[in-house]
């Protein structure tokens, strides 16, 4: 690590030095250096930095998300006094994530709006970190990236929505977990070939194109070292919670933000394809996607769909048919070693 050199010129003021050693330009992987408060590439591709977060956008392509267009445009204006300030208590809860939570964790947390009273954190189904880089895709206000930060990961995570990163930060700081966000797309990672030892993605990639979401999984096989791993949730089309979503949109493919379901034979496919070797596991049943360490949080009917779902769930570790009918998947791939 210590060959990989900084950016030239990178203070600590500007933008985090430990963030920054890990930093390309996401178009073509050439080193940044610093040009006033902008990160600059040979190429002269040039990225605005707004309150230290560095907007590592390619603004040149269609985006994924409404909110990475609007990203581009507070990078543009270079006008970061536009944005909406926050005074969080340190007992508080964020108000950009007591609004997002509904969008952010699925249809069961939509009464949570407005009303939750502690930071729903999730068990990452990882082993513990041992310091090694943990990259997330996807990350908005960061919920796993603070799960991998505790389980021992150094983290970096990334998210097109300045808003979801800027809460992430702010979170982060609230609750004193030391991980590191920035604004970028999954298309076009602004990290060195090999960096991370293990990335992850929940509820991201089932929101993209097949296209787009196959060039994620490319770019994850480059910015993995060898032998790294990846572990990404999707959604499966024989789920039955998905089919009931499908038949009523009349099994279109979907387009912008709709869910893409996919079958099971087609994720391990693509992932073999474009990573290595991966296998599927049973994340859950029912939904999309409540996690069993956030019961508490929820009335006594949707905890009886959380235990259903988890209770099969682990039925499914003997009986891997019950894999082909849960609405929600976890792709495991390894990038294989030379
Ligand atoms: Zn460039």
């Amino acid at each position: 690590m210590n060959a990989r050199s900084q950016i030239e010129g990178m203070t600590s003021t500007f933008i985090r030095p430990e963030l920054s050693q890990w930093l390309v330009c996401p178009r073509d992987k050439e080193n940044l250096r610093v040009d006033g408060n902008a990160l600059l590439c040979a190429q002269g591709h040039r990225y605005a930095v707004v309150e230290g977060i560095p907007i590592l956008l390619v603004s040149d392509v269609e985006q994924t998300h409404i909110e990475g267009t609007r990203s581009i445009q507070v990078a543009e204006s270079g006008d970061a006094s536009l944005l909406p300030q926050f005074n969080v208590g340190p007992k508080e809860i964020d108000p950009f994530v007591q609004k997002a939570i509904g969008a952010t964790n699925g249809g069961l947390y939509q009464y949570l709006i407005d009303n939750l009273p502690e930071y729903p954190i999730p068990n990452l189904r990882l082993p513990p970190g041992q310091n090694r880089m943990f990259l997330e895709i996807g990350c908005n206000w960061g919920r796993w990236c603070f799960s991998a930060a505790r389980a021992g990961y150094r983290v970096i995570g990334i998210d097109p929505s300045l808003k979801s990163i800027r809460a992430a930060n702010r979170v982060a700081r609230q609750l004193g977990i030391s991980a590191m966000f920035l604004v970028a797309d999954g298309r076009y990672l602004p990290f060195r070939d090999g960096s991370f030892e293990q990335v992850f993605s929940y509820s991201t990639l089932q929101h993209l194109s097949k296209g787009n979401a196959a060039s994620v999984l490319s770019e994850i096989q480059r910015v993995l070292c060898l032998g790294g791993h990846s572990l990404v949730q999707m959604p499966n089309v024989f789920g039955v919670r998905c089919l009931y979503h499908e038949i009523r949109r009349g099994f279109h493919e979907g387009r912008d933000f709709d869910v893409r379901y996919w079958r099971p034979g087609e994720l391990l496919r693509t992932f073999r394809e474009r990573i290595g070797p991966s296998t599927l596991s049973v994340d859950g049943y029912f939904s999309l996607n409540p996690q069993v360490s956030d019961m508490h949080l929820m009335p006594l009917r949707f905890r009886a769909l959380v235990l259903a779902s988890e209770g099969l769930r682990r039925i499914s570790r003997f009986v891997p048919i019950l894999a082909n009918v849960a609405d929600s998947l976890y792709v495991s791939s390894e990038k294989p070693r030379l």
